[in-house]
């Protein structure tokens, strides 16, 4: 049960279908979590309206008066500056946007502060996850796409535009000549993302006659990928192959300019686990010359809970500034 005298944390994933919401103690501690469908229109507002309806609800409910909520803290999936400024956010219908302005209507005096969802979920993932105890920590989230976030001496590090930690469009392949979602070639979300790592075994099989569990099949997901790599398959073995690295490559690159102590594998590919990170892990240490200590390569722990976590991490620093 909350406690009278004790300070909360709540950390709120926003996504362009449902919003995920915890309830924190202030040393992060997942006390309470809960979703509701995204609300979309009339540019956030009544998005922002259910948020806050949501959490004073959630309040009521546990006795929580106004002064014991700490701080709330927001992940979106677009870009935020440095201001908590969103210029225009697709998934979620906002364009020229202050989330924590138009939540703060709603708790005037608690601090409230907005991140970039994959950046709050290495936050997330620092704070209380696989990067626990350490001060330098970088995520990778490989999904559909490829997502990342950098946290360096504790801090998530954001840029001057809200832009760092955009891991997944890191060029690592300077020949491709297929387009990226963002318009570049080369880029490391082409190969190493659930789509990518597809693609990269549709290729292999469009190459070779090579027998493969997978040949003839209209259709195949990531996951399929790996589990005829796991079974022996040449093919699959091959684009995952590929896939490691790419990966490995961008995360010397990394590892090269933030030193980083831990390198975190999140995201739905990395469900495959060791069959993912066994080579992995290999191919990074033959790339890495320079450092006597390579940093360390782990699975991500909090998995879809990282973001509201992070959120919650991001909530507890406002009360410093
Ligand atoms: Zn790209």
């Amino acid at each position: 049960m909350t406690s009278e005298k004790e300070a909360y944390l709540v950390g709120v994933d926003v996504g362009g279908t449902s919003v995920k919401l915890g309830l924190f103690s202030e040393d992060g501690r997942l006390l309470e979590k809960w979703e509701n469908p995204t609300r979309l229109g009339e540019n956030g507002a009544l998005m922002f309206e259910d948020i806050a309806g949501s959490v004073m609800e959630m309040c009521k409910r546990r006795g929580l008066t106004r002064s014991q909520l700490r701080g709330i803290g927001l992940g979106v999936p677009g870009v935020v500056d440095a201001r908590g400024h969103i210029e225009r956010c697709v998934n979620l219908g906002v364009s020229d946007c202050v989330p924590a302005d138009e939540l703060g209507r709603h708790f005037p005096g608690t601090p409230i502060r907005c991140g970039n969802d994959a950046n709050l979920a290495a936050l997330g993932e620092a704070w209380r996850g696989a990067g626990r105890g350490v001060d330098h920590v970088v995520m990778i989230t490989l999904g559909t796409g490829v997502g990342g976030g950098i946290v360096t001496n504790g801090k998530l590090l954001t840029g001057f535009q809200g832009m760092a930690g955009e891991i997944g469009h890191m060029a690592v392949e300077p020949m491709e000549t297929r387009l990226c979602t963002c318009g570049g070639r080369g880029c490391l979300e082409q190969y190493a993302s659930a789509t990518g790592i597809v693609r990269l075994m549709r290729d292999a099989l469009e190459e070779s006659d090579a027998p493969s569990l997978l040949r003839g099949k209209d259709s195949f997901s990531c996951k399929d990928v790996f589990a005829a790599c796991a079974d022996g398959d040449v093919l699959a073995k091959a684009a995952v192959t590929k896939a490691v690295r790419y990966l490995a490559v961008a995360m010397q690159h990394i590892a090269q300019i933030v030193d980083p102590e831990r390198i975190l594998i999140g995201g739905g590919v990395s469900r495959a686990g060791d069959e993912l990170m066994r080579p992995l892990r290999r191919r990074f240490r033959e790339l890495m010359k320079l450092q006597s200590k390579i940093p360390q390569v782990r699975l991500a722990q909090l998995g879809n809970d990282a973001g509201i976590y992070g959120a919650a991490r991001l909530a507890k620093e406002s009360e410093n500034s």
